[in-house]
């Protein structure tokens, strides 16, 4: 090869190098970056307990996007994004039985699922035959996870039965929504796996794989925001 077509060569190749670098890292950027609102809520949290926020942002209908972020040195880091599916109605919840998700700020209260404790620092409700989430309002158990075996009170409404709702309750976390359990406004908002269906009846709906990561790394501070 002549001396200089080995130069147009090197060019050609160190110019197309220098290229997918620029973009890789442009992909990288806006993949890792926060939109403007986001970040001016996170930053809400900057002295808060919260070092988790999974951050839920409906996109049309019952179809959303979580990202999940994480705190450390008092600075909110992207994680991960995954698909999410709400309420089939979409948002803005106000009663029971509306189909929508509520707006705004949650926290996670608590953890459970079909499938045994992934590793939660949560207190981990591992669901049999026996349990129920109570969705009855004027119940005494009205949303609480109970082991109808175990009770002190009989249990007589209906309730969830967890067991016959998999592969949705295969792992789930419990949330702050009407956490005063006022009859009428809407109980058992939880954030859990995908069912069969491409919406839910309130919650928030994620793949089993982000769930399972999801539940190991929440505690009695997360935070659940959705917009
Ligand atoms: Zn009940």
């Amino acid at each position: 090869m002549e001396k200089q077509h080995r130069y147009i060569l090197l060019c050609i190749i160190a110019f197309l190098a220098f290229s997918l670098v620029a973009i890789v890292s442009a992909v990288l950027f806006t993949y890792h970056s926060i939109d403007k609102e986001t970040r001016e809520i996170l930053n809400g949290y900057t002295d808060d307990p919260a070092t988790v926020c999974l951050f839920v942002t409906q996109k049309e209908g019952s179809q959303a996007t979580a990202r999940l972020f994480v705190k450390r040195n008092g600075r909110w880091h992207f994680e991960r994004k995954t698909k999410a599916h709400i309420g089939f109605n979409g948002v803005g919840k106000e009663r029971e039985g509306d189909k929508r998700t509520p707006l705004g700020e949650l926290r996670v209260t608590g953890a459970f699922g079909i499938l045994p404790d992934p590793g939660t620092q949560l207190k981990y409700i591992e669901a049999h035959r026996q349990h129920f989430a109570c969705d009855c309002p004027g119940s005494p158990y009205y949303y609480t996870i109970i082991d109808v075996d175990t009770l002190s009170i009989q249990h007589t409404c209906a309730g969830e039965h967890i067991v016959d709702a998999a592969p949705s309750y295969n792992y789930g976390l419990m949330t702050s929504y009407n956490a005063e359990c006022i009859p009428g406004l809407g109980s058992n908002i939880f954030v859990h796996c995908f069912g069969t269906k491409e919406y839910t009846a309130g919650c928030i709906a994620v793949s089993e794989r982000f769930m399972r990561h999801l539940v190991q790394i929440a505690d009695s501070n997360t935070i659940i925001y959705i917009r």
